[in-house]
């Protein structure tokens, strides 16, 4: 049955994503969503596969990415709508940022050798296929040779921030991220501000340029949600939401287990048509 429920949130194995584009979109169709978005990280392979599939299906499929930023130290992700997926600038940049994220996959599996473990670079992206590498393949990598348990066994004692084989990925300041949105037609909106911990940054990462503020997450409590709805109303931002699904292979699966309203999409919508026509 459909609903007026959609999902602004979701990754494939074009980034970290367990999922088929199609099969993201085939999965939004199971669980009635009106319409969805693509979002993986720093990455658009699928956005096309997801568009034509939805198409078929009847659900809205709008063009999305997750851009990776670096802002006080912390990893911000920036959540794109509406891009154009063919325009130059924007594809320069991703391509920079996956052959940068290659070089890091390199010096982490070259820290773990440091540390005795013997993952080899071949399995490592043998995991991420065609898709942008990233930390969960390389923890992926890890559970399946034995070094670990489980996929949080390898962010606390390898992967994750401070750990001894943390990599950092190339810089890119959240000015920079809203730039290159907004030059390929897109809107630049905050993902998950409840993932940080630093509300505190709020309104320096406003003051980039953003247009909106993912105010639902499956992450977020609902005392969250409401206070982050409350600020984006407060501040004049878009309030866009999505559950960050990853697929069934990485953990429970949150499609559909958050409410996000048609309303805000056809918001994002009237600002995307505004800003194509000033
Ligand atoms: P990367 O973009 O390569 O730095 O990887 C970031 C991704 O790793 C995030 O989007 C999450 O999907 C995943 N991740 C980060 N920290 C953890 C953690 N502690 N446990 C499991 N997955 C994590
Ligand atoms: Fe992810
Ligand atoms: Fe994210
Ligand atoms: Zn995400």
């Amino acid at each position: 049955m459909m609903t007026d429920r959609i999902d602004l949130h979701l990754h494939s194995t074009c980034s970290d994503g367990t999922s088929e584009p199609e099969a993201v979109a085939r999965n939004a169709c199971a669980h009635g969503l009106k319409a969805i978005s693509l979002t993986d990280h720093d990455c658009v392979d699928g956005v096309r596969a997801a568009m034509d599939a939805g198409e078929t299906l009847g659900v809205e499929v709008i063009p999305g990415a997750e851009l990776s930023t670096t802002f006080e130290g912390k990893d911000i992700h920036i959540l794109a709508y509406f891009i154009d997926c063919a325009r130059p600038g924007l594809l320069n940049y991703l391509q920079i940022f996956r052959d940068e994220r290659q070089r890091r996959a390199e010096r982490i599996v070259n820290r773990l050798n440091q540390l005795g473990v013997g993952l080899t670079l071949e399995a490592v992206m043998a995991r991420a296929g065609d898709g942008a590498v990233g930390r969960p393949h390389i923890a992926d990598a890890l559970v399946e040779e034995g070094y670990v348990f489980s996929v949080s066994e390898a962010f606390q004692k390898y992967l994750g921030y401070n750990r001894p084989a943390y990599e950092q990925k190339y810089l890119l300041l959240p000015g920079d991220a809203v730039r290159l949105i907004h030059e390929a037609g897109g809107l630049a909106c905050l993902a998950h501000p409840g993932i940080y911990n630093r509300d505190d940054l709020l309104p320096a990462l406003v003051a980039c340029g953003l247009d909106g503020i993912e105010a639902v997450h499956s992450k977020h409590t609902p005392e969250q949600v409401r206070r982050y709805e409350e600020f984006a109303d407060l501040c004049g931002l878009l309030k866009t939401g999505g559950s960050d699904c990853h697929g069934s292979g990485r953990g429970e699966p949150t499609m559909g287990t958050v409410y996000v309203p048609y309303a805000f999409l056809e918001r994002l919508r009237g600002a995307e048509v505004k800003g194509r026509s000033t």
